[in-house]
């Protein structure tokens, strides 16, 4: 094979490997992306679950107020009855007295309520905290192992990179043109084999004359149907 077909078949095999290894980094950027969504999807749980907590212990707090506040007014109304003097004032401070410890009893049970809400949520909560500790220890394990890597396919792709962009300045112009056009059209692959009287990028094919010619051109060949270069391995270069 000559020096400039060389050239376009490591060109090709660098521009595949290139290809491979952007494809394997993204599929780790993904994995890395998920594995994000996913711890951010269960703190977001807990974050509103932390925020469920304060806002029931407020309204208990709250409660718990009006509660204090409800024993006082009995307090103080028990306090006047032994000053009373009429039937009727007393029947009206002792009317007082029951309703405010009806609504204290009501207050109460909505305490009770609001204790049975706060024990639930906690327990959700913790329950949630546990899950997102769990899962953040694997997706940190991950992520220690995908960085490295990505950090090491960076490292390759730009030793390719170099490694392409001189080969390509290796080539006559006009060659590292065409090579590049197509790649861009046939789907990054621009160098073929010529196999059993075809071409192994299209699958057509060729005429048998030029098949034939290929063997001992010493002219750089392209298939006549999808444009690729066009090499054949023989004994010395298999
Ligand atoms: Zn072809």
């Amino acid at each position: 094979m000559q020096q400039k077909m060389e050239n376009l078949v490591e060109l090709q095999q660098i521009d595949d490997n290139i290809s491979e290894t952007l494809a394997a980094r993204r599929k780790l950027e993904e994995e890395g992306m998920a594995l994000t969504s996913e711890l951010e999807k269960i703190q977001e749980v807990v974050d509103k679950l932390t925020l469920d907590l304060d806002t029931a212990e407020k309204e208990k707090r709250e409660l718990e107020e009006i509660a204090v506040q409800g024993q006082e007014k009995i307090k103080k109304s028990e306090k006047r009855l032994p000053e009373i003097r009429t039937t009727k004032e007393y029947t009206a401070v002792m009317k007082e007295i029951d309703s405010a410890k009806k609504a204290n009893h009501e207050v109460q049970e909505k305490i009770k309520l609001k204790d049975s809400d706060i024990e639930a949520v906690t327990r959700e909560k913790d329950e949630s905290e546990n899950t997102l500790n769990e899962i953040r220890a694997k997706v940190d394990e991950r992520n220690a192992e995908i960085s490295p890597q990505i950090a090491e396919f960076d490292q390759n792709l730009s030793a390719k990179a170099e490694s392409r962009e001189q080969l390509l300045n290796n080539l006559p112009s006009s060659l590292k043109r065409r090579y590049k056009i197509l790649i861009e059209q046939r789907a990054g692959v621009a160098v073929v084999e010529a196999k059993g009287g075809a071409c192994l990028g299209c699958n057509m094919r060729l005429p048998p004359q030029f098949f034939n010619s290929l063997h001992s051109s010493d002219e750089i060949q392209s298939c006549p149907h999808c444009n690729r270069f066009l090499y054949v391995k023989t004994k010395e270069n298999a």
